[in-house]
């Protein structure tokens, strides 16, 4: 048996890894305001409330397409805040931000927000300790000892899984593979879409079909259910990958609704087959 999984969200919980990313955006603002940091932080904040109203609307949009949406992953408020920003330039609140942002030689918010991401997310993991979830190194011991083969497959960097593994003593190998840079998120061109509980969800994602086609596994989880379950799903509906592929959904406090109750429709209709609380559940599949 093959488990492709993703790694952010399932292997760690990235509550203080976003709370990190949102914080250092704010911060940014705040110099370039010239207000306190706490106060563009609880101005961050409603902004990210006003995406959450129509989430079907917000969230990551690399390339011209929604991606994912903001009520999926923590990880993805500070982009979705940038791109709201850049689109409500009339709102007085986004237009004093984006007076200062652009001052500060960004031509968007949304540069401003892929400058501090990746150097943020750099040092909450240097600075903080961020480690993998508790379970982790019982799991993929467990998955490793019943021949299953575990492939991490991410949007973070390889060196960044690996790194994040080796803390916990465990290394690549022919049941643990480690693939990063996956490009989830790339979405070549409108069609294909499809509607999914209500939502529109792009499927033309050309980077993560390859690797889902070479790795053609039995069991996929991730924790956001466009980016890491969509494809899968969708290639698992057109004879593509194996019509007994289960699609699991690593489930948080947080978990979009929208995603955590497509376990109630029909297999064809949904991106979600089971919610795993945690990542234990792979060792009773
Ligand atoms: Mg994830």
């Amino acid at each position: 048996m093959r488990i492709l999984s993703d790694f952010d969200g399932v292997w760690t919980d990235q509550r203080g890894e976003a709370a990190a990313i949102q914080a250092a955006f704010a911060r940014e603002a705040a110099a370039l305001m010239g207000v306190e940091e706490e106060r563009a932080a609880e101005e961050f904040r409603g902004f990210h409330e006003r995406t959450l109203e129509d989430p079907a609307s917000h969230g990551w949009w690399p390339r011209g397409y929604l991606s994912a949406f903001v009520d999926e992953d923590e990880l993805l408020a500070t982009g979705a805040v940038g791109r709201w920003l850049d689109h409500h330039a009339d709102l007085p609140g986004a237009e004093r931000w984006l007076t200062a942002i652009r001052a500060g030689g960004h031509e968007r918010a949304e540069d401003l927000v892929n400058q501090s991401f990746g150097p943020a997310m750099r040092a909450y993991r240097d600075e903080a300790e961020h480690r993998l979830v508790p379970e982790a190194r019982e799991v993929a011991q467990g998955l490793a000892g019943r021949g299953i083969e575990l492939v991490i497959v991410s949007n973070s960097p390889t060196e960044k899984l690996r790194s994040m593994f080796a803390a916990e003593g465990l290394d690549e190998g022919p049941l643990l593979r480690l693939v990063g840079d996956a490009r989830k998120w790339w979405i070549e061109g409108p069609e294909p879409r499809r509607t999914f509980n209500g939502r529109e969800v792009h499927l033309d994602r050309p980077r993560y079909r390859e690797i889902l086609g070479r790795e053609r596994p039995d069991v996929v989880i991730g924790d956001v259910a466009s980016l890491d379950l969509a494809t899968p799903a969708f290639m698992r509906a057109n004879g593509e990958l194996g019509a007994d592929l289960r699609l699991l959904l690593k489930g948080h406090e947080k978990a979009s609704p929208w995603a955590t109750s497509q376990v109630d429709l029909a297999p064809e209709e949904r991106l979600v087959d089971e919610v795993a609380p945690s990542i234990s559940a792979l060792l009773t599949l």
